[in-house]
């Protein structure tokens, strides 16, 4: 199978797109380590995704060096490796900017952009070594577009965004691609939250007249990680039924 192997390492793997994700590289051939906050949450994601194949939980917060140098520190020992590396934990903490406090600034910066910088120096490290490896940041349309109301969210992505180009040209030639995908409306717990005037507000704005699926974007990741992308890289896949163009 295309991913036989292969290692891939998805943070915020235990529920919505990371479940995903995590389940199209498994069904793949590659063995996926479920990455999450909650170790209980990545623990069932596992469990119900070995019946296609090798998987592992590992409690991990991205915001936090110390767990993240200790989780890939462990990865690399009992896995041997990180082939690929989905960075996809990521938060939302809404409100007007007049009513935004610092500490939902911090909360979303932390998680949503420092956490990329932090798994990708870990995973970059073993990557180097092996002289391969496949970054696949998850960014939002929101980093494009702008949305009243997520003015951390929208920094936090759009940071990814340069953040993504800058180390694709620091690692091109040692043969790893990092590349983004920026997700439009998609069904998961996090947009479940959200008001239904907004919600349909938002499907007007859809030329494809629905939101997306979880799998949706898997699709576009699992295609950034396997070898038809060998060269592509600092690029961003929309994935958004046609909200940004
Ligand atoms: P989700 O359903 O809320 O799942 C996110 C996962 O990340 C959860 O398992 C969550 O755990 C975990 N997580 C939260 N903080 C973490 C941390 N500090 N370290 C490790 N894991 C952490 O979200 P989603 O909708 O699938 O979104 C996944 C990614 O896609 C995010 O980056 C999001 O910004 C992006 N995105 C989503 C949409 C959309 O429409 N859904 C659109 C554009 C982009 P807990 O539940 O225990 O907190």
């Amino acid at each position: 199978m295309e991913f036989d192997d292969r290692i891939v390492v998805v943070t915020g793997g235990a529920q919505g797109i990371g479940r995903s994700i995590s389940e199209a590289f498994v069904r793949g051939g590659a063995s996926v380590v479920v990455a999450d906050i909650s170790l209980d949450a990545a623990r069932e994601t596992a469990a119900e995704l070995e019946i296609f194949g090798r998987t592992r939980a590992v409690q991990m917060d991205v915001s936090q060096s110390g767990s993240v140098v200790e989780a890939f520190k462990r990865i690399k020992t009992e896995c041997g490796g990180v082939d690929i590396l989905v960075n996809n934990a990521g938060i939302t903490r809404d409100g007007l900017i007049l009513r935004m406090n610092e500490e939902d600034w911090d909360a979303v910066l932390d998680i949503n952009l420092k956490g990329v910088f932090l798994c990708t120096k870990e995973a970059v490290k073993i990557m180097v070594k092996q002289r391969r490896g496949k970054i696949i940041n998850i960014a939002s349309v929101v980093a494009f577009m702008g949305n009243p109301g997520q003015a951390n969210y929208g920094a936090s992505k759009a940071g990814i965004i340069g953040f993504t180009k800058t180390i694709a040209r620091e690692y091109a030639s040692r043969g790893i691609t990092v590349n983004s995908v920026a997700p439009g409306f998609i069904q998961t717990a996090m947009t479940d939250a959200l008001d239904e005037q907004v919600k349909q507000e938002m499907l007007k704005s859809i030329p494809a007249g629905t939101f997306g699926s979880v799998d949706d974007v898997a699709q576009a990741v699992v295609f950034l990680a396997s070898a038809g992308s060998n060269y592509i890289t600092g690029q961003v896949i929309h994935v958004n039924g046609g909200m940004y163009m």
